[in-house]
């Protein structure tokens, strides 16, 4: 993936730019790379992609804040993930906002003559990962299912709008004969329709194929993100652009440490005595263990932080902490001289809250909890 260009500077305009400016200046650009213009022109076609993407989050009030703040990480750009990437249907549904409704659906100032590529559906697998890989990031193979153009098709011009993609129909209205253009239903506006197809392939010349693909997750995802991978999904009938791979994410419970965010918890359950006398513990963080101290006379309840021990965010802004919440393990069974010990402990002064203990409200006592 190449370096993508800051969005204020493909549509050449400055960082305080007003929705206005934004607008004219991709206007200008939209006008000048339009492929109507540039016909097979793949550079063109790049600028006219990009300009649309920069409009696409410069033009919403909260993906520019988001933009201003976080980059290109923010439009989810890590990680070979397409984030803003825009295919021709969106850009050209968009311009209905930016050129008047006359220009919206497809279709170009009227001037768009020429037929559409039909784009594939987008092709949804679910992703289970355990929160060590989440944590690091992970590369990962999967088998998908998906339709593939079949080898051996061959088009011919569409008989029903012959290849124009478009029907034009003249309605009577009040206002009089009104002409009004719709894509061609036969072949969705690919102006195409199958001449010959292998016999394996459906109406539309695809067929099922297995395929396996490399999918690169960033570190920090969550349960019920979804990642999209642009074009890697169903192949597009009459050789039109593939659809996007979503990638689901599920989250696997790991067996100690539990997520809240970027944070993990982890329950210590820990000897009467160890709180009483003070002791090192080991505890289990994400990629190990770690000794913590407990100091003599620590509370039950207590919670200890264990800084940049959670999990990165997966915008690449920092890393969460992970909480020790100390819990004091109460015995089942005692022997006789274990109950002795404890008779005695219980009538000791020093065992027994004070008077100020007790009194202390439940806001002081929580405070006391956080070291
Ligand atoms: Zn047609």
């Amino acid at each position: 993936m190449s370096q993508k260009r800051d969005y204020y500077e493909v549509l050449g305009i400055a960082k305080n730019a007003d929705d206005a400016e934004i607008k004219k200046a991709y206007r200008k650009m939209a006008i000048k790379y339009h492929p109507d213009k540039n016909p097979g022109d793949a550079e063109a076609e790049e600028k006219f992609k990009e300009a649309a993407e920069a409009y696409e989050v410069l033009s919403n009030t909260d993906k520019r804040a988001q933009y201003d703040r976080f980059g290109h990480a923010a439009m989810g750009g890590a990680g070979g993930f397409s984030g803003g990437g825009m295919n021709m249907e969106d850009i050209f549904s968009q311009f209905g906002d930016v050129f008047g409704s006359a220009f919206g659906g497809g279709s170009f100032g009227g001037s768009r003559g020429g037929s559409r590529m039909v784009r594939g559906t987008n092709l949804r697998v679910k992703m289970k990962l355990t929160l060590e890989e989440i944590a690091t990031g992970v590369k990962k193979k999967i088998k998908v299912n998906k339709l593939v153009n079949a080898e051996g098709v061959t088009f011919k011009s569409c008989t029903t709008c012959n290849g124009s993609g478009r029907l034009t129909r003249v309605a009577q209205t009040f206002l009089g004969a009104m002409q009004t253009q719709t894509t061609c239903h036969a072949c969705q506006g690919a102006g195409k329709m199958i001449d010959k197809k292998p016999a394996d392939s459906d109406a539309q010349g695809l067929k099922r194929n297995e395929e396996v693909i490399e999918i690169e997750i960033p570190a920090g995802v969550e349960e019920g993100m979804q990642l999209s991978v642009q074009g890697r999904g169903n192949a597009g009938p009459f050789n039109g652009v593939a659809g996007d791979l979503i990638v689901v994410i599920e989250e696997a419970e790991h067996s100690e440490l539990r997520r809240d965010g970027e944070n993990l918890h982890f329950d210590a359950l820990v000897n009467f005595a160890d709180v009483v006398l003070g002791e090192s513990i080991e505890v289990p963080i994400i990629n190990g263990k770690v000794k913590i101290k407990i100091d003599p006379g620590t509370q039950s309840g207590k919670v200890l932080r264990l800084k940049g021990k959670g999990l990165p965010s997966v915008q690449g802004y920092g890393t969460g902490d992970q909480f020790v919440h100390i819990n004091v393990f109460t015995p089942t069974k005692i022997s006789k001289e274990e109950r002795e010990l404890f008779e005695k402990i219980k009538v000791s002064e020093n065992f027994n809250p004070s008077v100020e203990e007790r009194g202390k409200g439940f806001f002081k006592r929580m405070k006391d909890m956080f070291s």
